[in-house]
């Protein structure tokens, strides 16, 4: 994957479009998790330094091209004002004259937020004229947006071909981190495929066993994979119709020579609610009645064993239903193990997906690996191997 950086770019006195993530998590009005702010600070703070004018865009959820005062980016930009600790414009608009105006306006240095470009119907649809409204604001387009790079939107992919245009430094940290970790990873390289679901990684489960060395599969996933070898999973959630395709994955990584790790134990109940009544079991001996919502002990004193003979590890998706207790207790244990592995420095682990950063998070162990991606869509189709259209048009 090639792609531009803005080492060696001019920008002084130059008018920047930052494509931005500044999609945030927000509840009742506040928003709850600045992350994708703070992460995105050190590129404004580099470009503003260098005496750009910072135009930053950005959507924000899904307004489906209608304005939706609730979905509006001036709290965004007031937040980034408080994480830069400077004064940060915004702009009603991301295109038209309102945004020329308020662009008209800005003094070098000056950072300005755009109103959410999903307001435009043209954003979406990748609709040239969008793409060439957005275009004429700037003279240097600048994506930071990793996590919106799946999406061939006017903002993310059409702008780009419009004018010069460069990854920024968060883009690069995470196109990095991911390069390091699967397309020329350090070997031996395990990955850990958990979640609830083979049908929604199916690509995800075929690209890795292409590309790794062992696949660990563990999360209801894994009862699939059980089931499609004929181990009796009781009433555990698991996809029937998925049993060929498990097979299909299973042979298909044997003859890359990828290992496959599925469980040994399990960690079962009766009934899926808080606290309810549980039992270790080995892996052939589920009873019938019973749901397997979390891997067991032994499987995860197996794992632990093996992070020391791995040098790169990708991790997506928890081992077991982790919002419900106890059922995070071994993803958590291997969260830590993984972390004191990255933190001893014989491994680097990359991690992402939703869920997966939620149990990360629980396990207090976010910043203790070498990356773990915000990314959750872009980062799962970076791990199908397909090519993101936002990183595409910077290369
Ligand atoms: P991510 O968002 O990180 O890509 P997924 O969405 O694929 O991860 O999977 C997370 C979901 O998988 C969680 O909701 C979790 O409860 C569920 N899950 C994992 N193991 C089990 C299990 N044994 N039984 C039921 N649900 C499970
Ligand atoms: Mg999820």
């Amino acid at each position: 994957m090639a792609y531009r950086t803005l080492d060696g770019v001019d920008v002084a006195g130059k008018r920047v479009l930052l494509r931005a993530d500044l999609n945030v998590p927000v509840r009742d009005g506040k928003i709850t998790d600045l992350t994708r702010i703070e992460r995105l600070s050190p590129t404004i703070r580099e470009l503003s330094g260098k005496g750009a004018r910072v135009i930053v865009s950005s959507h924000f959820e899904r307004p489906k091209g209608r304005r939706v005062r609730e979905l509006s980016l001036a709290p965004m930009a007031a937040a980034l004002g408080e994480v830069l600790g400077r004064r940060v414009r915004f702009a009603e608009d991301c295109v038209g004259v309102v945004a020329q105006q308020a662009v008209e306006r800005m003094q070098p240095g000056d950072v300005l937020v755009l109103e959410n470009t999903r307001y435009h119907p043209g954003e979406e649809r990748n609709d040239p004229a969008c793409a060439s409204e957005m275009a004429k604001l700037a003279e240097i387009y600048v994506n930071d947006a990793f996590s919106a790079a799946h999406r061939a939107h006017a903002s993310t992919e059409g702008v780009a071909h419009l004018l010069p245009a460069y990854a920024g430094r968060l883009m690069q940290a995470e196109l990095e981190a991911l390069e390091a970790a699967l397309g020329n990873p350090e070997r031996p390289v395990a990955a850990i495929v958990g979640g609830a679901k083979v049908s929604t990684k199916l690509e995800l489960l075929g690209n890795l066993s292409r590309k790794v060395d062992v696949l660990v599969i563990g999360g209801a996933m894994a009862n699939t994979f059980l089931a499609a070898q004929g181990v009796p999973v009781g009433k555990s959630l698991q996809e029937a119709d998925m049993h060929d395709t498990a097979r299909e994955i299973m042979a298909g990584a044997t003859q890359a020579g990828c290992e496959i790790v599925l469980p040994g134990d399990a960690v079962v109940a009766f009934e899926f609610k808080p606290n309810p009544p549980t039992q270790t079991v080995a892996i052939d001996a589920v009873p019938d009645e019973a749901m397997i919502l979390d891997v067991g002990p032994a499987t995860v004193r197996g794992l632990v064993g093996r992070l020391g003979s791995f040098k790169t590890l990708v991790w997506n998706g928890p081992l077991g239903a982790f919002e419900v207790p106890p059922f995070e207790v071994s993803t958590v244990a291997l969260a830590r193990a993984v972390a004191a592995s990255t933190e001893a420095g014989h491994l680097r682990s990359v991690a992402g997906g939703g869920d997966t950063v939620a149990a990360l998070r629980q396990a207090g162990v976010l910043d203790r690996l070498t990356y773990v991606s915000s990314a959750g869509g872009a980062f799962l189709e970076w791990l199908e191997g397909k090519t993101l259209p936002g990183v595409a048009a910077l290369g």
